[in-house]
């Protein structure tokens, strides 16, 4: 469970406070001095243009939450916050930054989103600065201004410079903010920083803003035009955090099996196409039924999520781990011969015996069945299928224990018992009670 302290600003770690803090003060000052300077960018219709901006945040924010069904959370991709800010930096003089940002951050917050105030303050002046070296950018390419566009090709290469350094510099910021914080309270940043679609979207969303921006300056009665992109926009920020449910268990962040099965197959043939070696290794934890019996269930889905970020940890970032089911994982190694495969399945299986299990201190103990191909040859249904056979082998020599076997071609399903099938390349290390 999270900790109350990751609520309070003054509980973070201090390189993260001295980030915040700078970025602040800079988000409060920088756009006043900057304004200052932009003199013939000071228009009586700013005030008429700023409150279009709000007003479409308020639009697309309210979008938003009817697509979301009204939730509040704590995370979402993003309410397209950052398309306002970009906007008013192709419009504005500098200092309007200050309360568009403010006003529209505000609003977002008080319609749904429930983070920590230190991150959604951290975050609108990441959105301030970011839109402040977007309308420098804009400025320096020509092209687009404080006061609108110019015409011909000029402002579609002003804009597109101006957004590329704005998604340049909020995703510094963010990665700052990420990694100067603790992991475990930057779990969801740090997931979404690391996937493309982030990026995708986030340009998505500068490009309406601009788009926004144009409509703006050319005839603004033309805005409602754009009320379905604003849609769309959102919809593609919806997407992803399902996508990525589809994709993985809830309960220990594991691939499940079908996705685990297309990304595998994909290495598989990767690795078979450059004749590079690969093994299929799949776990089964010992007698966990016991376990639930004595400890319960929730003692028992603690130990599963242990075994699992076990399992991440211990593998190498490219290799795929998946929950089969139950208390079964599956995992694909690319370019791991048998040996190597051999050796690494003994580790896991050392690991998880000398895991002290959440809640109860307890331990348990897994099987392992391996199946590699050192040549590359052979196909990944067949190799999850002789892992299967493996780890029944492993149980049967008294579980706690790996049990390794050559991919050999697939025989049809009549032509002998699947015994006679394997060949053993080698066994465990592991403490074999009934072998
Ligand atoms: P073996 O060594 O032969 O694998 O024995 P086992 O008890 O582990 O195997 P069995 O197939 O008899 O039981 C599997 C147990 O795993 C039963 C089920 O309650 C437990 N299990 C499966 N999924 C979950 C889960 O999500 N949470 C919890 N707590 N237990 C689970
Ligand atoms: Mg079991
Ligand atoms: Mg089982």
């Amino acid at each position: 469970m999270r900790s109350v302290h990751t609520w309070v600003f003054a509980g973070r770690p201090r390189r993260l406070r001295v980030l915040i803090t700078i970025c602040v003060l800079a988000a409060l000052t920088l756009p006043l001095a900057v304004g200052a300077a932009q003199v013939d960018g000071i228009r009586a219709d700013g005030a008429l243009t700023a409150g279009a901006l709000v007003a479409l945040s308020v639009i697309n924010v309210e979008i938003g939450r009817i697509l979301d069904g009204g939730l509040k959370q704590s995370h979402r991709p993003h309410k397209a916050l950052s398309a306002w800010a970009f906007a008013a930096a192709l419009l504005l003089p500098a200092w309007w930054l200050v309360p568009i940002v403010a006003t529209t951050y505000a609003h977002a917050r008080w319609r749904g989103l429930r983070l920590q105030l230190w991150k959604w303050v951290g975050s609108a002046a990441y959105v301030t600065l970011a839109a402040l070296a977007a309308q420098a950018t804009a400025a320096a390419v020509g092209g687009s201004g404080t006061g609108g566009f110019s015409s011909g090709p000029g402002a579609l290469l002003a804009v597109s410079s101006a957004a590329a350094v704005f998604l340049v510099v909020e995703t510094a910021l963010f990665h700052g903010s990420a990694y100067l914080n603790d992991a475990d309270d930057e779990v969801w940043l740090r997931r979404i920083l690391r996937g493309p679609s982030f990026y995708t979207t986030e340009a998505a969303v500068l490009l309406v803003g601009g788009l926004s921006a144009a409509v703006l300056a050319l005839n603004p009665w033309l805005l409602p035009l754009l009320l379905p992109a604003y849609g769309l926009a959102q919809q593609a920020a919806l997407n992803e955090p399902l996508q990525q449910e589809a994709r993985t268990d809830p309960k220990t962040g594991l691939y499940r099996y079908e996705s685990w099965r297309r990304q595998a197959l994909a290495a598989q043939e990767r690795c078979t196409a450059r004749h590079r070696p690969w093994s299929v290794v799949f776990a089964d934890i010992d007698q966990f039924k016991p376990y639930n019996d004595t400890w319960g269930h929730l003692a028992g889905d603690a130990a599963l999520v242990a075994v699992a970020d076990l399992l991440r940890g211990e593998l190498r970032s490219h290799d795929l781990v998946g929950r089969f089911g139950g208390e079964e994982f599956c995992m694909f190694l690319p370019d791991t011969a048998s040996t190597e495969a051999a050796e690494v399945a003994g580790r896991l299986r050392a690991a998880v015996e000398a895991l002290p299990l959440p809640d109860t201190q307890a331990h348990i103990t897994m099987s392992l069945g391996v199946v590699s191909t050192d040549s590359g040859e052979g196909e990944l249904l067949n190799a999850v299928r002789n892992a299967d056979k493996a780890l029944y082998v492993a149980k049967e020599r008294g579980r706690n224990a790996v049990h390794v076997l050559a991919l050999e071609p697939e025989t049809p399903a009549v032509a002998a018992p699947a015994a006679s099938r394997r060949r053993t390349r080698s066994e465990s290390p592991g403490r074999s009670s009934a072998a």
